[in-house]
């Protein structure tokens, strides 16, 4: 890339020319967030863009080189083949914006700063009615926690690390470049500024272990599919003594027989007599609350719904309840006994109905009862 295709550093990182450092660590930690090679496998223009973008930054986060940029432009810092990687520790500027030291992907070594640990997801399938009234859920959760044997630091008890005689314990090595002073990590201490002579054999050094801990999650009354709970503090064990991350229970809900269940409302079919439907009738009906009385009125027509007020799902927060609809079903009998049809048939009679001549079949039948 020679020098005078190179675009504006302070157009690469969108910032005015007056932003302030604040503004343009903001503007740079969004764009390699945004074009990081990592998380944009697919984009082959990811690589380059996040490379402008980190070449901007280093130059205008340093106030000298910033002068001199602003002075001569791009031929005031150089026009060197441009690494990224040696120029900025990005675990470092995207950590705190993270709290995840390693969402690179392993590898770039994350010295002595506390790190908080990593948050952890858990599915689950609860009942229908669980989801209604809550549930106290017992589940074992895999995670990496902080090594008691060693308090995290990784040393054998009674021994603790020595700074890394490479660095001097600062975790990274600087050579003059130039018009650079390029930073990297150190390779004797792989970034941490620390050594470790005797390893802790509870973790082998690496100041965690695996562990599968049992924990009581509460699931409150009135969750519904899709709904997700935080329990904080119970994720991935922090690192150099950072925080835990938090554990997401993500809630799936099965389905029910009898009940569907929309927000906090409850619908279910209930079938009655057509004689029921045009006379009028009271029915027990299943809330997930128990049984209720419900007035059928006469002349209910097929597909009605009836509203029970509160009988619904209770609300998540407050004291509210969602409703109950009843929609009625109107069930016609599959067959009919001789003094059933002979009723009928004086009823359609009355109603001036034309009902179907007696097929031949049932005048056969009639013939040998
Ligand atoms: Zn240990
Ligand atoms: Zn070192």
């Amino acid at each position: 890339m020679s020098s005078t295709q190179k675009r504006d550093y302070y157009e690469v990182l969108g910032v005015n020319r007056d932003a302030s450092l604040e503004e343009i660590k903001k503007a740079y930690r969004r764009l390699a967030v945004k074009h990081h090679p990592d998380k944009n496998p697919e984009h082959a223009d990811a690589e380059e863009k996040f490379k402008e973008a980190s070449e901007a930054y280093s130059v205008l986060s340093d106030q000298e080189k910033r002068a001199r940029y602003d002075r001569f432009g791009h031929q005031g810092v150089g026009s060197q083949p441009f690494d990224a990687a040696d120029f900025v520790d990005f675990s470092d500027i995207l950590g705190d914006l993270f709290g995840l030291g390693d969402m690179f992907g392993g590898g770039r070594k994350r010295g002595t700063r506390p790190v908080r640990g990593a948050d952890l997801r858990y599915d689950v399938t609860i009942s229908f009615e669980e989801a209604v009234f809550g549930k106290e859920l017992e589940v074992e959760i895999p995670r990496s926690v902080t090594c008691t044997g060693c308090k995290g630091t990784g040393a054998k008890a009674g021994s603790s690390p020595i700074s890394c005689t490479g660095c001097g314990g600062r975790g990274q090595v600087r050579f003059q470049q130039g018009f650079f002073a390029v930073s990297r990590t150190c390779p004797q201490c792989g970034g941490a500024g620390q050594v470790i002579k005797d390893k802790c054999s509870d973790c082998g050094g690496a100041g965690r272990v695996r562990e599968t801990r049992k924990i009581t999650i509460r699931i409150p009354q009135g969750v519904d599919e899709g709904s997700r709970l935080r329990v904080g503090g119970e994720g991935e064990g922090g690192i150099n003594g950072g925080p835990a991350g938090d554990l997401y229970v993500f809630i799936d809900v099965a389905e029910h027989k009898h009940f569907v269940r929309k927000d906090y409302d409850v619908h279910a079919e209930e079938a009655v007599s057509f004689a029921q439907a045009a006379l009028g009738a009271e029915i027990r009906v299943k809330t997930v609350w128990g049984d209720e009385t419900v007035a059928i009125p006469a002349g209910t027509q097929p597909q009605e719904t009836i509203r029970l007020r509160g009988k619904g799902v209770p609300y998540v927060e407050g004291n509210g309840k969602g409703d109950h609809f009843v929609h009625v079903k109107v069930r016609v009998p599959r067959s009919l006994n001789d003094e059933q049809r002979r009723l009928l048939e004086e009823f359609a009679e009355l109603e001036g109905d034309d009902v179907r001549e007696r097929g031949v079949l049932d005048k056969v039948k009639e013939f040998f009862s």
